[in-house]
């Protein structure tokens, strides 16, 4: 796991987690992203990701936003990085792409990452657990691929260039579309305030994203088995949004 390392000669510190883009760099990565895509082309955290099982389709969830602010530029301001999504070891897992710092043993096995975005939702569709307590409104990771960000950054220009506080009900058009969702209608924006006491809670503030995610070094994907012995094929189809190309996948 990288570590802070201060700069011997500017004095700052470089981020924790090199391969988390933010700001300018997050923006810069999504055109290179792109650039990638035209020219070629769970793992969980903590915080369980916001997923609509391919299943339910149909169902509306409804979700509110806690950040995700459009920059100068009119791109989203998130943090970004590249994941793989692979059956492994009898599960979906996802690998976070490790070509920023050291070359991925999973892209040599000719699996080609996906570029997301990272944001926080309130999950507002109770679910009942193991123990038989009743969950809801559950703060949880927002994990959006390249043309998800697209259509949330639209969403955001109507919204005053936030979604911060933007409650929308998702849903799916299918199982091969985007498992976080490719259809969204605007329900309300309400501020943070309103959120807190609508849910008795003084928490809205987006997840920490610099320990929610599990990064594993390329050795330790290696060693764990995970990359070129992959096979990247012939497993039950995922959460749904991966199932077919990994090219069709990333689009989404
Ligand atoms: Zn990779």
């Amino acid at each position: 796991m990288p570590v802070d390392i201060q700069n011997a000669e500017t004095g700052e510190n470089t981020p924790k987690n090199p391969w988390l883009k933010r700001g300018d760099d997050s923006r810069k990565a999504l055109a290179e992203a792109e650039a990638k895509t035209e020219a070629k082309r769970a793992e969980f955290g903590k915080a369980w990701r916001f997923m609509i099982n391919k299943n339910k389709c149909d169902v509306d969830h409804e979700i509110t936003f806690l950040d995700g602010v459009l920059g100068e530029d009119g791109l989203l301001n998130l943090p970004t990085f590249w994941e793989h999504t692979l059956y492994w070891n009898g599960r979906w897992n996802n690998y976070i792409c490790t070509d920023e710092t050291d070359p991925c043993p999973i892209c040599a096995g000719n699996h080609s990452p996906s570029f997301v975005g990272l944001l926080t939702v309130l999950d507002h569709t109770p679910y009942t657990t193991r123990d038989n307590k009743v969950i809801v409104n559950e703060k949880k990771l927002y994990v959006p691929k390249r043309r998800t960000i697209k259509a949330l950054a639209k969403a955001a220009n109507l919204h005053d260039g936030s979604l911060v506080g933007c409650t929308f009900v998702v849903s799916r058009t299918d199982e091969n579309s985007a498992s976080v969702g490719d259809v969204m209608n605007f329900k309300e924006q309400r501020t943070l305030a309103q959120l807190m006491k609508t849910y008795e809670t003084d928490d809205v503030s987006p997840l920490n994203y610099d320990e929610e995610l599990i990064y594993r070094s390329a050795a330790d994907l290696r060693e764990m088995g995970v990359g070129v012995s992959v096979s990247t094929v012939g497993g039950p189809a995922p959460g749904g949004s991966q199932a077919g190309s990994s090219d069709l996948g990333d689009q989404l």
